[in-house]
């Protein structure tokens, strides 16, 4: 069963990426719900968050945690809101968190200017 988000860790598939390390990706959704929405993936396929790694979850949030002032700041943002979906509501069934900067805001932007002024 192919999965757009391992297709994108493997290079298969186009991914605009603003964070790599040993464990996760950074890239921009290609249909943003608010400016500068980001999803941290992780490397390995997880379907979800139960199935997903402890020391894995506790890495992506560590990140989520060092990136929020950073994409606040280049976007110039009041706010940030981390979230990830489960059931119904989880679109690809490999786990990712939302990074949402001033999530009331509908986009403006394009994602390629957003993401020139991220990398
Ligand atoms: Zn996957």
């Amino acid at each position: 069963m192919s999965c757009i988000f391992c297709e994108i860790v493997n290079g298969s598939s186009p991914a605009r990426k603003i964070y790599e390390d040993d464990l996760i990706i950074g890239i921009m959704d290609t249909d943003p719900f608010c400016d500068g929405h980001i999803l941290l993936i992780p490397k390995e396929h997880y379907e979800d968050v139960m199935e997903l790694d402890e020391q894995v979850l506790a890495h992506i949030n560590k990140i989520a945690k060092k990136l929020t002032p950073i994409i606040m700041q280049k976007l110039n943002k009041e706010s940030m809101t981390v979230s990830y979906n489960f059931g119904v509501k989880q679109k690809v069934k490999h786990f990712h968190m939302h990074l949402l900067p001033n999530i009331d805001d509908d986009p403006k932007e394009t994602v390629e200017n957003i993401y020139n002024k991220l990398i």
